[in-house]
C-alpha cells in the first residue's frame, strides 16, 4: 500500500480523496495555487505545496510543478480527482515515468476513451450498442450532409475530444447543418486544440444513464449499478439519482453484464463510468469517463462502498474487495450540485461566504470545502458543495432532500440552492418523469 499520496486537485474532491487516504493510514500532500492558500483542502492535508498562480493552466494543470511537488515530498502515488489532469494520458504516463503510481487507468485507455470516436469504435467492436451516427470522423460538410441525410434530422455534431458539454451543436434541418458543423469545429479547436468532429442522431427524449465500474489488475471487473443524470443544463449535470427511476433490476443487471464483459476484454483497470442515452427501452453508448465522477457519492450511498478507497487499493495492486454478487443496492440516493451561481441567471457569484451552516441528520451527506469566511475564487469551476441524501425509497429521499435544502444556509454569496428547491417540488421530478431536455424548459434557459 502507498505511504503518501499527492492529490492533484482542489475543493471538495481533494477533501474527499484525503478522507479515503486518512482512513487507509496514508499521508496526504495537497497542492494549491496562490488563490487557494487558505482553502480547506490545504488546511486539512498533512503537507501542502504551492504550485503556481491562480490561473489553472499555471497551477492545477502545471505538470512540471505537480511532479516536482510530488518528488520533493516523496509521494509514491498521485490521485488526479476529476477535471484538471484526470483524463490527460500524457500526465498519467509522466507520473509512471517518474516512478510513481497514477491512481487511474493506463495512459492507453485514457487516450482511447478521451477520443470519443475511438471509444465508440472500441465499444461497438465489443458488441455495445451506439447512438446511430457517422462511422468515425466527419472531415467535411459534404460528408456531414450525406451522414445527416442517412440518419435523418435532427442531428448532433460533436467534438471527438469533447468534454464538459462543449463542442456540441444541434442541426434540426438541412438548412442548419452548415452553421452547426462549422460552429462545432471552431468551438472544438478553441477548447481542445482538436477540431475533429463526428455526428450522432439527436435523440429527442432520452435519459442519461451511466454505469459505475471498477476493475483491478487481476482481471476482475464489477459494476455498482447506474446513476440517472438526466437533469442537465447546457449538457452539464445539475442533480443525479441512484438508481434511475426508469430502470428495472433486470435491465440494470443486463447493462452491467454487457459493460463489464466489454471492459474485461479491453483489460481496463481502475474506476470508470460508461455513459448511455436511454430511450424507448434501448441503451446507446455515448462515451466513457476514465476517472472518478463528481456524482460518485450517490453510488456509494446505495451500494455502501467507498469508491475512492477501492480506487487506491486497486492502484496499489490489491484485488477488488468485491465480487459482483457482494454488491447489493439499498434504497435511493439523490445528489444536488450546489454552485456559486445566481439561481436564475446562472452567472457565477464568487465572493466571501459570511456564514455557513450545513444540513445534517439521518441520511444526509455534504461533500464541500466551504466554511464561513472562505472566499470563493473566480478562477475555477463554480460548484461549491454536493448535497447527498439517502433514504429507503425515492419518495423519502425527495422529502429528505427538501428538508436538507431548507436547512442549508450559505450567506454572502448567491448559490443554486433555491433552484434545487424548485426542482424537488416539481411534479415531473417527483413522478420521475423527465428526459435530458426537461430541466432547460423548466428553468427557461
Ligand atoms: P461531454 O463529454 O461534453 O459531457 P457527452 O457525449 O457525454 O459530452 O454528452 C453530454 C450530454 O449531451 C449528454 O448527457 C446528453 O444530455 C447530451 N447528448 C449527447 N449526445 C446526444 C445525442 N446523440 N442526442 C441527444 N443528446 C445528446
Amino acid at each position: 500500500m502507498f505511504r503518501k499520496i499527492l492529490i492533484a486537485n482542489r475543493g471538495e474532491i481533494a477533501l474527499r480523496i484525503q478522507r479515503a487516504c486518512r482512513e487507509l493510514g496514508i499521508s496526504t500532500v495537497a497542492v494549491h495555487s496562490t488563490a487557494d492558500a487558505t482553502a480547506m483542502h490545504v488546511r486539512l492535508a498533512d503537507e501542502a505545496v504551492c504550485i503556481g498562480p491562480p490561473s489553472a493552466k499555471d497551477s492545477y494543470l502545471n505538470v512540471g510543478a505537480i511532479l516536482t511537488a510530488a518528488s520533493i515530498t516523496g509521494a509514491d502515488a498521485i490521485h488526479p480527482g476529476y477535471g484538471f489532469l484526470s483524463e490527460n494520458a500524457g500526465f498519467a504516463d509522466m507520473v509512471e515515468a517518474h516512478g510513481m503510481t497514477f491512481i487511474g487507468p493506463s495512459a492507453t485507455h485514457i487516450a482511447m476513451m478521451g477520443d470519443k470516436i475511438a471509444a465508440k469504435t472500441a465499444m461497438a467492436s465489443l458488441g455495445v450498442p451506439l447512438v446511430p451516427g457517422s462511422e468515425g470522423a466527419v472531415p467535411d460538410l459534404e460528408t456531414a450532409r450525406a451522414v445527416a441525410d442517412k440518419i435523418m434530422y435532427p442531428v448532433l455534431i460533436k467534438a471527438a475530444a469533447g468534454g464538459g458539454g462543449r463542442g456540441m451543436r444541434v442541426a434540426r434541418s438541412a438548412s442548419e447543418l452548415e452553421d452547426a458543423f462549422r460552429g462545432a469545429r471552431t468551438e472544438a479547436r478553441a477548447a481542445f486544440g482538436n477540431d475533429a468532429v463526428y455526428i450522432e442522431k439527436y435523440l429527442d427524449r432520452p435519459r442519461h444513464i451511466e454505469l459505475q465500474v471498477l476493475a483491478d489488475s487481476h482481471g476482475n471487473v464489477v459494476h455498482f449499478g447506474e446513476r440517472d443524470c438526466s437533469l442537465q443544463r447546457r449538457h452539464q449535470k445539475v442533480l443525479e439519482e441512484a438508481g434511475s427511476p426508469a430502470l428495472t433490476q433486470a435491465q440494470r443487471d443486463d447493462l452491467g453484464a454487457n459493460a463489464t464483459a466489454a471492459l474485461r476484454t479491453l483489460g481496463y483497470r481502475n474506476a470508470g463510468t460508461l455513459e448511455f442515452l436511454y430511450q424507448d427501452g434501448q441503451f446507446a453508448f455515448i462515451e466513457m469517463n476514465t476517472r472518478l465522477q463528481v456524482e460518485h457519492p450517490i453510488t456509494e450511498m446505495v451500494c455502501d462502498v467507498d469508491l475512492v478507497r477501492e480506487q487506491i487499493r486497486i492502484a496499489s495492486g490489491a484485488e477488488l474487495g468485491y465480487a459482483q454478487k457482494d454488491i447489493t443496492f439499498s434504497g435511493h440516493a439523490i445528489e444536488c450540485r450546489i454552485n456559486a451561481e445566481d439561481p436564475v441567471t446562472f452567472m457565477p457569484t464568487p465572493g466571501r461566504v459570511t456564514s455557513y451552516h450545513a444540513p445534517g441528520g439521518l441520511g444526509v451527506r455534504i461533500d464541500s470545502a466551504l466554511y464561513a469566511g472562505y472566499f470563493v475564487p473566480p478562477y475555477y469551476d463554480s460548484m461549491v458543495a454536493k448535497l447527498i441524501v439517502h433514504a429507503p425509497t425515492r419518495e423519502r429521499a425527495i422529502d429528505r432532500m427538501r428538508r436538507a435544502l431548507d436547512e442549508f444556509a450559505v450567506e454572502g454569496i448567491k448559490t443554486t440552492i433555491p433552484l434545487h428547491r424548485r426542482i424537488v417540488d416539481a411534479p415531473e421530478f417527483q413522478a420521475g418523469d423527465y428526459t435530458i431536455h426537461w430541466l432547460e424548459k423548466f428553468v427557461g434557459t
